[in-house]
Formats: C-alpha cells, sequence, structure tokens
C-alpha cells in the first residue's frame, strides 16, 4: 500500500537533491537491524573540514570541496549511500522521533492530530503484536482475490486495490490538465511493474540479467512465505516475471515520461473502454467512488491496448497469483511478519540497492508515520523547528533570484524579444511556496486504531486517494502541497507554476544563517534558482504562466534553446558514474539545466546583494576565501558524499538527476566565473573552451 500520490504522470520536477527515488517496499527493513545511529548535528554553511586541500579546485571541484566528506561521514550501515542533504535528513528525523514518542503517550490531552500520530507511530513501533498476528490481517484481502472465478469480477477488485495503493495492471488518480490547469481531472496511466522501470525487464547487460534472476528468487520467496510449496512458488515467479515483462514491453521508458506530449491524450470513458474492454470502467469510476467523468487523460493508450490483450491471453489462475504479489509486494515491510519484512529488505534494500543492513524501527516508523500523516506531524513539527525568520529570510532570497532571473533574460543573446517578453510574463506569475501550507490538511475523516498496522496503513492511503480524487471537477485549491513540511527536498509543479520549498530544506548548511552571505546564496541560493529554472527547462518551458502545456516559443527561439540545451546533453553523456556505466544525458536534461541556471541566477544575486551591502567580492576573508570563492565552496558542498555502487547503478537508470560529483563538476565548468574565481587556466577541465549556457 503506497502512500504516494496514486499516479505516476504527474510532471513535478523535484530537485530531490539527496536521495534516489525509494520503492515502497525498499522504505522497508527487518526489524532485527540495531540502532547504529549516534546523535547527529547539523553542519555550517562553509565547512573546512570538508575540504580537501590536496586536490586542485580547477581539476575536480567536487573532490576539493568535498573530498574529507567520507572519512568524515562514512555511509552508513543501513544506508544506500550519504550526503550532505543525508545529514540534515537524520537531523530531522530525530526531531521527528521525539515529537512522536511524547504523541505516543496515551492522554486526555492530546489534541486529535496528536492521538493520530501518536497511535500510527505506536501500532508501528510494537513489533511484537505485528509478528504475533502474522498474515492474518491481510485474509480478508487473499479471500477477495480467491473469489475471483470470472475476468469480469476483476473489475471491482482492481478498483478496490487503487484505492489502497495496490498499482495492479495499470495507475489511477487525478491530475491538472495538461492544457487547462484550472481543471482537475481522471487519469490512468501505465503501471503494474514489481521492478523500479521497465527498462529493468528489457536490458540485456550481464547486470540486468542478475537483477531479473534475483527478482524472480524474491517473488518466488515471497510467495513461499505466504504459504505456497516450493515448486509451486518457483513456476508462480516465472510467470509473473512473463506478465510483468508483457506489461514493461508496452510501457513507455522514462525519458519518454518526461515529455508532457507522450503522456498527454485526452479521450471519452467510451474510447478508453474502446482500448480495454475487459475492464468495466464505467463500474471502475463508480466503485473508486470517482465524480462523474465523461474523459479522463490516457497517459499512454498503447499500454491499455497491450493490456487487453494481456488480460484476454491470460488465464485467471495466473491473473490471481499476480494479485496475490502485488498485494504483498505493496504491503508495507513494517506492517508484515518479520520472515516477509526481511525478505523484501533482501532484494530491494541489500541486492538492489547495496544497503548491508536494515534501518532501525523507529527510523521506519517516524517515515510510515510522514507518509500517513504528513501534515498533521508537519503541523507540530513547524510550531517546533521552523522560525519566522528563516521564513522571512528565504522569501527575501526568492525574491532576488526572481529578479536575478528577469534582468538574466535581457541579456541571452539567443532568444528574440517577442519570447522574452512571453518568459518573464511566466516568470513574473510564478508562485512562492514557504515552509508549509496556510491551511492545514483535515484529518478528521481518518481513523487511527491504536494496534491495528495494517488497517492503519490501509485506510490512511484510501484516505489520501479518496481526497486526490474529490478533486475531480473541482477548482484547483493553489495552496496545496505536494510535500510534507518536514521533507528536505523542494519541487517546481509546471501546473501550478509554483516553486515550493519545505520547512526542512530550510536548514544549516542549506540554508544556515550564521555563515557568510555567500555561502547562502552558493546553498540555498542555487537550490531556489534551481526550482526556479525547472520552469524553463526542457519540460517546463513547454507550459504557460498559467500552467498550460501551450508552446509561446517562436519557432527559432525554439531552435535556439534545442541548440542549447544540446551542448548539455552532450556534456553529461561525456560523464562515467560507475564502471561502464555513463550518465543519461536526456533523462537528466531537465535536472541539469535546473543546476546550471539555477547556480548562475545565485550567483547574479550575489553579487547584486553585495553590491547593496558594499561587499567587495574579491577581498580575501578571515576563513580564507574571497566572498566568491566561499559561493562556489558553499554551491559544491551542497552535494557532498557519495552512494554505493550499486544505489548509483539504480540512480542512473531511474533518477533524472545526474550523480552528486557532476551536480558540481558539471555547472562549475560551464561559469567562466569559478575559474577566474579560483585561477585555473583555459583548457583545465573546469575551464573548457566550450562551456554550455542555457539559462
Ligand atoms: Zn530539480
Amino acid at each position: 500500500m503506497r502512500t504516494s500520490a496514486p499516479i505516476a504522470v504527474l510532471l513535478a520536477s523535484t530537485l530531490l537533491p539527496f536521495a534516489a527515488t525509494h520503492s515502497a517496499a525498499a522504505q522497508t527493513a527487518s526489524s532485527a537491524a540495531a540502532d547504529t545511529s549516534a546523535p547527529v548535528q547539523l553542519i555550517p554553511g562553509l565547512d573546512k573540514r570538508l575540504i580537501d586541500s590536496s586536490a586542485n579546485p580547477c581539476d575536480d571541484f567536487a573532490t576539493y570541496v568535498c573530498g574529507n566528506f567520507d572519512k568524515l561521514y562514512p555511509i552508513p550501515p543501513d544506508k544506500p549511500g550519504y550526503g550532505t542533504g543525508a545529514i540534515v535528513q537524520d537531523y530531522t528525523q530525530q526531531v521527528l522521533h521525539d515529537l512522536l514518542e511524547k504523541a505516543a503517550v496515551a492522554s486526555a490531552s492530546r489534541t486529535p492530530n496528536e492521538q493520530k500520530i501518536g497511535d500510527y507511530y505506536a501500532t508501528c513501533m510494537d513489533a511484537d503484536a505485528i509478528y504475533a498476528a502474522g498474515l492474518k490481517p491481510l485474509q480478508p484481502e487473499f479471500d477477495r482475490i480467491a473469489a475471483l472465478t470470472d475476468k469480469k469480477q476483476l473489475t471491482d477488485l482492481l478498483a478496490h486495490y487503487q484505492l489502497i495503493g495496490v498499482s495492479a495492471f495499470f495507475s489511477y488518480g487525478e491530475q491538472q490538465d495538461f492544457k487547462d490547469a484550472r481543471k482537475q481531472i481522471a487519469a490512468v496511466d501505465q503501471g503494474g511493474l514489481g521492478l523500479p522501470e521497465r527498462d529493468y525487464y528489457l536490458r540485456t547487460d550481464p547486470a540486468s540479467v542478475k537483477t531479473r534472476d534475483e527478482y524472480v528468487q524474491h517473488v518466488a520467496a515471497m510467495l513461499r512465505l505466504l504459504g505456497e510449496p516450493e515448486a509451486q512458488a518457483s513456476g508462480d515467479a516465472q510467470k509473473i516475471m512473463q506478465l510483468e515483462t508483457a506489461l514493461a514491453k508496452v510501457s513507455l521508458d522514462i525519458t519518454s515520461q518526461r515529455d508532457p506530449n507522450k503522456v498527454y491524450h485526452i479521450m471519452t470513458t467510451a474510447q478508453l473502454a474502446g482500448l480495454t474492454p475487459a475492464i468495466d470502467w464505467a463500474g471502475f469510476f463508480a466503485r473508486t467512488g470517482t465524480p462523474p467523468v465523461s474523459d479522463l487523460n490516457v497517459a499512454n493508450p498503447d499500454f491499455f491496448k497491450g493490456l487487453q490483450s494481456l488480460l484476454d491471453s491470460t488465464d485467471l489462475q495466473t491473473i490471481r497469483t499476480y494479485l496475490r504479489w502485488q498485494l504483498i509486494h505493496s504491503t508495507p515491510g513494517w506492517t508484515l511478519p518479520q520472515a516477509l519484512d526481511d525478505e523484501q529488505f533482501r532484494f530491494f534494500g541489500h541486492q538492489l540497492r547495496g544497503q548491508p543492513q536494515q534501518r532501525a524501527r523507529w527510523k521506519r516508523c517516524v517515515a510510515a508515520t510522514d507518509g500517513a500523516l504528513g501534515e498533521a506531524l508537519g503541523q507540530v513539527y513547524v510550531a517546533k523547528q521552523f522560525p519566522p525568520s528563516s521564513k522571512a529570510a528565504t522569501l527575501q532570497m526568492v525574491h532576488d533570484i526572481e529578479n536575478a532571473m528577469d534582468r538574466e533574460i535581457d541579456t541571452l543573446t539567443w532568444m528574440s524579444p517577442e519570447t522574452r517578453v512571453k518568459a518573464k510574463a511566466k516568470l513574473h506569475r510564478v508562485a512562492d511556496k514557504i515552509g508549509y501550507p496556510d491551511r492545514w490538511r483535515d484529518y478528521s475523516k481518518l481513523t487511527i486504531v491504536r494496534g491495528d498496522a495494517i488497517g492503519n496503513a490501509s485506510r490512511a492511503v484510501e484516505f489520501e486517494n479518496h481526497r486526490q480524487l474529490a478533486k475531480i471537477g473541482q477548482p484547483v485549491d493553489r495552496g496545496e502541497w505536494g510535500m510534507t513540511p518536514p521533507t528536505v527536498n523542494a519541487y517546481y509543479d509546471p501546473s501550478m507554476n509554483d516553486i515550493n520549498f519545505p520547512a526542512g530544506i530550510l536548514q544549516a548548511p542549506l540554508y544556515d544563517p550564521h555563515a557568510p552571505d555567500a555561502a547562502v546564496y552558493g546553498h540555498i541560493g542555487a537550490i531556489v534558482g534551481h526550482e526556479l529554472t525547472h520552469g524553463f527547462d526542457d519540460e517546463g518551458r513547454q507550459f504557460d504562466g498559467s500552467g498550460n502545456l501551450s508552446d509561446w516559443w517562436t519557432p527559432d527561439d525554439a531552435k535556439n534553446f534545442e541548440a542549447m540545451t544540446d551542448c548539455e546533453v552532450k556534456e553529461y553523456d561525456g560523464f562515467t558514474a560507475v564502471d561502464d556505466l555513463k550518465v543519461n544525458g536526456k533523462l537528466t536534461l531537465g535536472e541539469n539545466t535546473a543546476d546550471n541556471g539555477g547556480l548562475r541566477l545565485a550567483y547574479e544575486a550575489f553579487l547584486a546583494d553585495a553590491k547593496r551591502k558594499n561587499i567587495d567580492v574579491t577581498a580575501k576573508q578571515a576563513d580564507g576565501y574571497t566572498p566568491i570563492q566561499e559561493f562556489f565552496v558553499a554551491y559544491g558542498q551542497n552535494w557532498c558524499g557519495s552512494l554505493r555502487p550499486q544505489q548509483v547503478r539504480l540512480q542512473v537508470q531511474t533518477d533524472p538527476h545526474s550523480p552528486r560529483q557532476f551536480r558540481v563538476d558539471g555547472v562549475v565548468q560551464n561559469m567562466p566565473e569559478f575559474g577566474h574565481a579560483f585561477g585555473c587556466k583555459s583548457g583545465q577541465p573546469m575551464m573548457p573552451v566550450n562551456a554550455c549556457h542555457v539559462w
């Protein structure tokens, strides 16, 4: 039962700076894990301890600014990687842990929200009770599957599955209409896979073949733990693999999914019924509680055509087996008996991500509570941890960066005056959201019962899915947030045309009020610039200021833009991530454009701020750096850390962000101002003759 929004087609371009995407299963961990975590301290906005002065900043700036990080902060055994952002996450997790331990103490004085977060957390922590219950709480779900004796009954079951977070065969949810952002519509998309994305089923290199073998063994192991005899479990796992491979073959790859036009096909419900008549769509919408719909987005029509042949050709016995698998796969590990929880971790945590050890249970329970009741927990968190001064300072920074972009647009030689006017019109309509929502989500209709682990998890997902689906046909709530307040991350949403900075990311070193001003611009300034630039990257630029997918570019300017971004595609294609695995310049283009534009905007804003304050940006400071150097060092230290090799592979194959080293080196080498500040010579790696410059 996933806690995320029910559909994957949504185009929110997040910064996702510090962790690669986690599958629900990968978030799980065995309760046997020891708690290895010592208290974590935040680090300052410019941390000289991390600098490796034996490295030459002109050869490899990432190693210069972060070379000592791994020695000071080796990857903890319960993590697939570690870095600057992970320190902030660990720190935030401790704060949430304290809050939840207090809320977990049953007392009459708890507010309704405190009761919910406290009991959700306490139930998760009670491993003994969860183990003692075994698979019994899931029995009603298994009974539903066993009762499936006719494919006509499938509609009802799939609708129920979508509500509780099991995306068997496909995904269903709500989105803003790409071409009319005032409308909220229903959307169906590809789905139904167990591996991270479609190419995992199709690649033929040895590492991918090995992962598939391990996956089939994992599926078999889970089926055995559900009670199937050994031989049957092995055969069933093969059949599930065949079925998921067939789904993968009609799915779009992740690079194509970044193209809004490839995932936008408005159809009538009758047209959808023509593609997949095996599903009674009218019944499906009714059963999910969807408000009346006449048309919807069928993100990938070929998928639904392929789904029809698959449902026709697959026997009922195999469908039941696949549904049992999808159910157990989507059920959070912390609600399961220990053997299943351990097995989920063995494949998704250990084999796929290289993590030696499961996270301590309290960490998993903090994350689970944030996922289920994020704004209830966030409200308590913000009151304790997010001073109004941080909000005010961030807002000032955001305005500085927006002003820098306004000026920057005037200097672009490749853009015509006509398109410039429209770019500025879009920029001026970007909404800034900082810290937490103005209006908190109402959880009063969600029941959390102490001791009912599966029920709580399932009801929380169903509550969220009902909340999403209820938006269909309603006006858009522009105050809504897609991340919870303690989240250490940020995002741009092209349909909303807004930039969002949760309270979690507004902490040291990312926002450190005690650091030199230059360092603050290098850290949070670059992150603000990154999100703002997403509105103008290869994906965001296709949306206008109202959030509509509409072409506001002259043909020549569009061609120039593509030529400029092509430079970045080639640059990042040239970077080697691990062994023989290269960065995918096309998949990461939007993020790379945002990184490059973000740093430039932050730099311009930093210079304007220094001018305002009469600061000489070339004068050496007490820390040995000039303010310009401080700016770049702080920027580089956003991305300190490293990942285990398995995690690097996973990231390169699934994540639109470049590996951290290239988020530093790939960007500074496009800024001659960097080379000048560090006395680099033209032709050195960080000062190439062919720098790329989009924004
Ligand atoms: Zn981003």
